[in-house]
């Protein structure tokens, strides 16, 4: 069967690191079908708009989603603060594709460990951040300046099945590993986390096969320096996940590294999701060849385990990856002494190579 992708590139590194998922993902002898179109400021400065509706029934019209990333100092002034590609495409695409869960894998691979900022004393982070992505305070209304605009108000508002739908989720990624939740809130201030609380809790009752625990928010992003390796599954809202997700990633080492899927509801079977590396566009270093295409290629990698039910092509990508680091290919930001030092295309033809080689 023939899966349909769409691939939006968007700006900075973003169509850099993405040509190498594609890569990839060709050399895994499966069969897919790769359309293109514009999003966030390639396709502001071309029509005008962030997210164009013709880029909008692709993703429509297409199994998944593969997408680099948008924005740049560019296009940080564009007023009304609606048309900048964050706002204007990530939200609405996030929002019109029904992708409220969102996975964030964040792993250590053992060739890497002197990358990490804690090194190997504290144990190997293995975990994954489950953050709803579609409520709370980045979504609810209003969302307004007063008073002469000297007063700012931010909403934050969860609905019973936002919050359950997320949590069964999160129930069903524990079961694939060591069948343990941490729930992230703010239950000692926050109305919004005492729900969430009320309705894990509802969930963990009748699912006792999975322990469930709770943790402040101060409280995980302390322990995630101090025993990253005790976290399994960590559930989580919205702007907690947001935060929570980018500490965990930069303990495996670079932001290069982390992939992520943002899922919907599964229909006929099919689960639709859009999958993205944590990283932005590092204008810093776009055009440059010198962005690691790893949490690229691994975002593919997600795709095929999520989307495609392909647990097995998913692994071979994962194990390619990590032999190209074996064999001591590093990209600029990984880079260490003894390794040899290659551009963002160099590294995924390795990728290519440790596949097919595999095969
Ligand atoms: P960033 O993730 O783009 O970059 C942060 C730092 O990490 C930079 O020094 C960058 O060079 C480095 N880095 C990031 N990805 C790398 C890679 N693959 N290889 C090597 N180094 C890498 O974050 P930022 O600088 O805060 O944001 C830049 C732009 O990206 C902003 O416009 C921001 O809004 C946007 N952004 C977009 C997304 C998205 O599209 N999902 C996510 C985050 C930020």
């Amino acid at each position: 069967m023939t899966r349909r992708i769409a691939v939006l590139a968007g700006d900075g590194i973003g169509p850099e690191v993405t040509a190498e998922a594609v890569k990839v993902l060709e050399a895994t002898g499966k069969q897919f079908h790769f359309q293109s179109a514009l999003v966030g400021g390639a396709a502001y400065d071309a029509v005008g708009q962030p997210l164009p509706p013709e880029t909008l029934e692709l993703c429509r019209n297409s199994d998944a989603v593969l997408l680099g990333a948008v924005g740049g100092p560019k296009y940080d002034k564009i007023q009304p603060p609606s048309m900048r590609p964050e706002v204007g495409a990530l939200l609405p695409l996030r929002r019109e594709l029904n992708l409220y869960a969102n996975v964030r894998p964040a792993k250590a691979m053992k060739a890497l460990l002197n990358a990490s900022p804690l090194k190997s004393n504290r144990g190997l982070i293995d975990l994954v951040v489950i953050r709803e992505l579609t409520g709370g305070i980045y979504f609810a209304e209003p969302r307004e300046r007063r008073n002469e605009g000297n007063t700012a108000v931010d909403t934050c508002m969860y609905h019973r099945h936002e919050i359950e739908r997320i949590t069964h989720r999160a129930f069903a990624i524990a079961r694939q590993r060591r069948n343990e939740i941490v729930h992230v809130d703010k239950a000692n201030v926050l109305e919004t986390s005492r729900l969430w609380r009320e309705i894990v809790d509802e969930i963990a009752k009748a699912n006792t096969d999975v322990k469930v625990t709770h943790m402040l928010v101060d409280n995980c992003a302390m322990q995630l320096i101090r025993e990253p390796s005790q976290f399994d599954v960590i559930l989580t809202e919205n702007m907690f996940g947001d935060i929570i997700s980018d500490e965990a990633s930069m303990i495996t080492g670079s932001l290069g590294l982390l992939p992520s899927a943002s899922l919907s509801d599964p229909k006929d079977g099919h689960v639709f999701g859009l999958y993205e590396p944590v990283h932005g566009s590092a204008p810093d270093i776009a055009g440059q060849g010198r962005a690691n295409p790893i949490a690229a290629i691994l975002s593919g990698a997600l795709m095929l385990r999520y989307s495609f039910e392909d647990d097995e092509t998913a692994t071979r990508i994962e194990t390619a990856v990590e032999h190209a680091l074996e064999a001591g290919l590093r990209t600029a930001d990984v880079f260490e002494h003894g390794c040899r030092l290659v551009s963002t295309s160099e590294f995924g033809d390795a990728v290519v190579f440790k596949l097919q080689a595999a095969a």
